[in-house]
């Protein structure tokens, strides 16, 4: 591993300031990505400003909803009463993801940020234009059963690997910043980007920028929820496919209806059209098909992830059906 310079920082000032003085720079979170990406060589800093001193890991309900720390950790929300109460979907995707001893270090920030698993990324000797823009993808034409079948490119099929991110997407959550030009908010579903022809950005978070916290609005109705992944092994595995669903039904028609997806693009992938046909609609197998059949019309293999064009409106379905099922009410 590379040699590089460490601070601990006791303000989101200082915090923003040491990452300004150096262009490699990056903030330590939790570091259960981020030290994995160093030891391999993938991400070769010189300098690690560790934020973890800093006060912005409460999570609070608010007049419109929930505040969470960017530095909660991800055991401390998925088991935080309010969460489960009011915001269950998100409590049932993070306890999907990782291990518990890895929800016990990881962050809310550090899982926004964490990177992607595609082996080619991770693996320095083989192209990919993530990691080396202009190298190549390794993974078009390559070993790719865990890629992207909406929103790739030319130049990048990788998708992001976050199952909290899925949760937050579907819920509309927000996400406040602060950097050197100050604070601002970003809709979550802004927040994290299609590849395009610049793969090596993830999301839109500026250089500098200091994930401060997510909010969530309060949605009293979406009481009908389940986080459906689909995997290799039953833990410690990310998603193939995984499927958000909340719902709000009143005998038995569909009154309003979140959907998101993991492990399908380079982004959580929200399914609009879905949660258009299915509002107003009967709670019916045949309407939930339909749905799924709607959202994957953009849908393309890339070879060997076409199972994922037949897992992915199954998955859609089941977890229309189980949310239904075994909401709260
Ligand atoms: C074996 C293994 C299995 C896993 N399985 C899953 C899974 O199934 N599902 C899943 O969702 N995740 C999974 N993960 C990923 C895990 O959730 C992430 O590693 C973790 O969430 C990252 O959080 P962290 O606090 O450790 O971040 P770090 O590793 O400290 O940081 C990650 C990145 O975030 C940046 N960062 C951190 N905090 C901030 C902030 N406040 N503002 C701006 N930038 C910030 C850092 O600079 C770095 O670039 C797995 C990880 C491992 C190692």
């Amino acid at each position: 591993m590379k040699q590089f310079s460490y601070v601990r920082v006791t303000s989101s000032a200082s915090a923003i300031a040491a990452i300004s003085k150096d262009k490699t720079a990056m903030f330590l979170a939790g570091g259960t990505n981020l030290v994995d990406l160093m030891k391999s060589g993938v991400t070769s800093p010189d300098r690690l400003v560790d934020i973890t001193r800093l006060p912005m890991a409460d999570i609070a309900l608010t007049k419109t909803g929930i505040r969470i720390g960017a530095l909660a950790k991800n055991t401390a929300v998925a088991e935080h009463a309010e969460v489960i109460k009011h915001f269950p979907l998100l409590s049932q995707a993070l306890k999907a993801g990782a291990s518990p001893q890895l929800r016990n270090m990881a962050t809310v920030g550090g899982n926004m940020m964490q990177r992607t698993r595609c082996h080619y990324f991770y693996d320095t000797a083989m192209p990919c234009n993530k990691r080396q823009p202009g190298s190549g993808c390794g993974a078009i034409g390559g070993f790719n059963r865990m890629h992207a079948i909406f929103g790739a490119s030319e130049q990048c099929i990788a998708v992001h690997p976050s199952d909290m991110c899925v949760a937050l997407t579907a819920l509309d959550a927000v996400v406040t910043v602060q950097g050197p030009k100050g604070e601002r908010k970003i809709p979550f579903g802004d927040f994290h980007r299609l590849p395009g022809t610049t793969p090596e950005i993830d999301n839109t978070l500026q250089r500098g920028e200091l994930i401060m916290a997510v909010d969530i609005p309060y949605q009293q109705e979406l009481t009908k929820t389940h986080y459906l992944k689909v995997r290799d092994r039953a833990s410690y595995a990310f998603a193939l496919v995984s499927v958000g669903a909340a719902l709000s039904v009143s005998s038995n028609n569909i009154t309003d209806v979140r959907l998101a997806m993991g492990g399908v693009a380079h982004k959580p992938w929200r399914l609009k059209e879905a949660e258009a046909f299915l509002k107003g609609k009967p709670a019916t197998e045949d309407n939930f098909r339909e749905a799924a059949r709607l959202t994957m019309a953009s849908a393309k293999s890339q070879g060997a992830n076409e199972f994922k064009l037949t897992l992915a409106p199954n998955s859609i379905v089941e977890a229309l059906k189980l949310a239904v099922a075994n909401g709260n009410n």
